[in-house]
Parts: structure tokens; C-alpha cells; sequence
């Protein structure tokens, strides 16, 4: 219930113009975003990779309404690859297809994308394509294929809470793409996605053992060493991260073919410790200043920061 009123709120306007009036809205959203620029946000890396944590980098935005601000998201993605390159930072990047326009047009998506991941080539990363409303979903695998026609630094996301997932995981992770699993952050009907945490829960521990066998059996990338394994399991939750391990010592599979990976200012300890444990672990690491939708589907991920947030909101 409370999960749904946030998520609602996220695609509300006229929310967003009331909540992000508040000087303390960002305050709180600053904990799990890196900042408004990219300097700030490349000093963040420089602190996580000093702690042996990678990094994905998110310039935040979603559902742009107009070309020029889409062509605007993939000027600023090509801006921060080349200040990763710069700065040696160790950091890929992550990208909404609906931030590239792809409500607009999908062949215009699709060039604004391709000028991004021929740039993370030139710098030598990777690119990887969230994974956002079912609206999206099947354009969004789409536009992966064809860009992994001429780009194997491409992979994607996929969402446990979707029946569709297994099918889609047995097909992309089967032909080579990497593929991140995650349990699905959007407010999606019954008929697409399980209603229960439970089923959602029990979806990912058995997508998560067949990504991590296929990354087990996969020739390695081409780009191995540089570009992140096939498998990523992203999730905050110690259940799911136990069944992984569990699963990778029963099957003594090797570390280099996958890796954790969690958002920015969600569970610290839990990332460095799997980081001092010898794992390979990546934050996703948000900047800019479109960071309202982000931030309440973190609070509908977490009654705790919800309360946290009302409560001090009407505290000032
Ligand atoms: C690296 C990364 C990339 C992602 N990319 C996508 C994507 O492309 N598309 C998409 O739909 N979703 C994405 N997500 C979000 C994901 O789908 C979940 O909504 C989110 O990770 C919460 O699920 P969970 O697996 O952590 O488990 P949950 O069952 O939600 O949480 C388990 C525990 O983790 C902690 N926790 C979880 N979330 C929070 C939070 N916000 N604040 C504080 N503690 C928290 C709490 O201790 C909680 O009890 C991504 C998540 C990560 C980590």
C-alpha cells in the first residue's frame, strides 16, 4: 500500500513540485545521490574505489518529454565518459532508454544511444540499459538486440518480479549478453508481475542460479578484465545474497564471472564487507539534479525511510 502510494507519487507532477520545494527533500535524497555535477560525482567514485568497490554511473532523468532534452542526457553521458577516462576513475555507466527518448521515437532513441556506447567503446567501458516500466520492456530489450548487432560492450537488466523474466534471462544471458538481475522497482499489475514479495523473493534466488550457471559456462568476453562479468546480481537483500553464495561455493564457480552490485547509500557495510570478503562488488552511483522519481522509489523500497522522511519533513 505504502509502496504503491510512493510509487505513484514518483510519476505525479504535481508532487514533484510540491515535495521538491522542501530544502530538506534533497537533503535526504543526497543520501543516495553523489551530487548535481559530474565533479561531485567523480569524487564519489574516487572514495568507493579506494574502498575496492567498481562503479556504474547513472546521470539521472527519465521519460523525456522533447528531443533536445533527450540529445541533452546523451551529451552529458558522453561529457561523463570522457571525465571517467580522465580521471581514471574505475566506473561503467548506466543509462533509461526513456531519458534517450524513447517514448518519442525509437530510431531517434536509438542513434542517441549508439553515440553513447560508441564512446564507452572509445574509452574502453561498458554501457548498461536499465530496465524501467513494463510499458517499456519489450522495446527496451529491442533496442538492446540491435545495439548489440555492432556493440558487445552493451547488456541490460532484467526483473525477477516479471513471469516473463526466465524466458527473457534463458535467451539474452544465452547469447552472450550481460545481464544484470534485479527484483523490479515499478508499480506493475497482476497479470505481469507477482503480487507477492514472497514469489518475487523465490523468482530471483532461481534466476539468480541461472544466470550464475550460464556465466559459469560462458566462453569469456572478449573484453575480459575490463568489461564486468555476465553475471550481476543486484540486490540489498542478505537472503538472496546467501543463496548466491551458497550456489557459487556448491558449484565452485570463479569469482570473475559475476558480481554484487547495490545502489549508492544502501547498505554500506553489507558492500564493503563483500568487497573485503574478495567479492566483486559495483555501486550504482546517481548525479544530477533530476533525482525526484529515483528517490521516491527508494523510499517505496523502505517503510524505515519513509517515516523518516515524513517525520522530518513536518518537523521544520
Ligand atoms: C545496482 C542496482 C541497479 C538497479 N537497477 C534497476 C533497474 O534497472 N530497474 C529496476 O526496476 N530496478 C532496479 N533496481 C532496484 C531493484 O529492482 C529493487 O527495487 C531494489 O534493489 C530493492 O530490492 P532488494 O533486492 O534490495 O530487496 P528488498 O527486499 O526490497 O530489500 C531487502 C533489504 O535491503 C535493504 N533495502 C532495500 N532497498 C532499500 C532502500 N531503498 N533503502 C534502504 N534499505 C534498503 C533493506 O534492509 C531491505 O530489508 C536496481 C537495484 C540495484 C541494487
Amino acid at each position: 500500500m505504502l509502496r504503491d502510494s510512493f510509487l505513484f507519487l514518483s510519476r505525479a507532477g504535481w508532487a514533484q513540485t510540491a515535495i521538491t520545494r522542501f530544502p530538506l527533500a534533497w537533503q535526504m535524497a543526497s543520501r543516495f545521490v553523489a551530487g548535481e555535477t559530474i565533479d561531485a560525482a567523480i569524487a564519489v567514485i574516487r572514495a568507493l574505489n579506494a574502498k575496492g568497490l567498481d562503479v556504474t554511473l547513472d546521470f539521472l532523468g527519465e521519460s523525456m518529454t522533447n528531443e533536445a532534452e533527450a540529445t541533452h542526457a546523451a551529451n552529458e553521458y558522453v561529457c561523463a565518459l570522457e571525465q571517467i577516462a580522465a580521471s581514471g576513475v574505475r566506473s561503467n555507466v548506466s543509462i533509461k532508454l526513456t531519458q534517450f527518448g524513447l517514448d518519442l521515437d525509437y530510431d531517434f532513441c536509438l542513434r542517441n544511444v549508439r553515440r553513447v556506447a560508441e564512446k564507452a567503446r572509445a574509452v574502453g567501458t561498458f554501457l548498461r540499459v536499465d530496465m524501467e516500466g513494463t510499458p517499456h520492456t519489450d522495446r527496451t530489450l529491442q533496442l538492446v538486440r540491435d545495439l548489440r548487432q555492432d556493440f558487445d560492450n552493451v547488456g541490460t537488466v532484467l526483473q525477477a518480479y516479471l513471469y516473463r523474466a526466465e524466458q527473457d534471462l534463458i535467451e539474452l544471458a544465452g547469447n552472450g549478453t550481460r545481464i544484470r538481475l534485479c527484483k523490479g522497482a515499478y508499480q506493475e499489475p497482476p497479470d505481469k508481475a507477482f503480487p507477492l514479495k514472497a514469489d518475487v523473493d523465490a523468482n530471483y534466488v532461481k534466476l539468480a542460479k541461472i544466470l550464475l550457471d550460464l556465466a559459469h559456462s560462458a566462453a569469456p568476453a572478449d573484453d575480459a578484465g575490463r568489461g564486468p562479468p555476465l553475471a550481476a546480481l543486484a540486490t540489498h537483500d542478505e537472503q538472496m545474497i546467501t543463496a548466491a553464495k551458497t550456489h557459487i561455493a556448491e558449484k565452485s564457480i570463479p569469482r570473475d564471472r559475476f558480481e554484487f552490485q547495490m545502489l549508492y547509500g544502501v547498505r554500506r557495510d553489507l558492500q564493503e564487507q563483500l568487497a573485503r570478503e574478495g567479492f566483486a562488488v559495483r555501486a550504482y552511483v546517481p548525479y544530477g539534479t533530476h533525482w525526484y522519481p529515483y528517490f521516491m522509489r527508494r523510499l517505496a523500497e523502505r517503510p524505515a525511510n519513509v517515516w523518516f522522511f515524513v517525520s522530518n519533513l513536518f518537523k521544520r
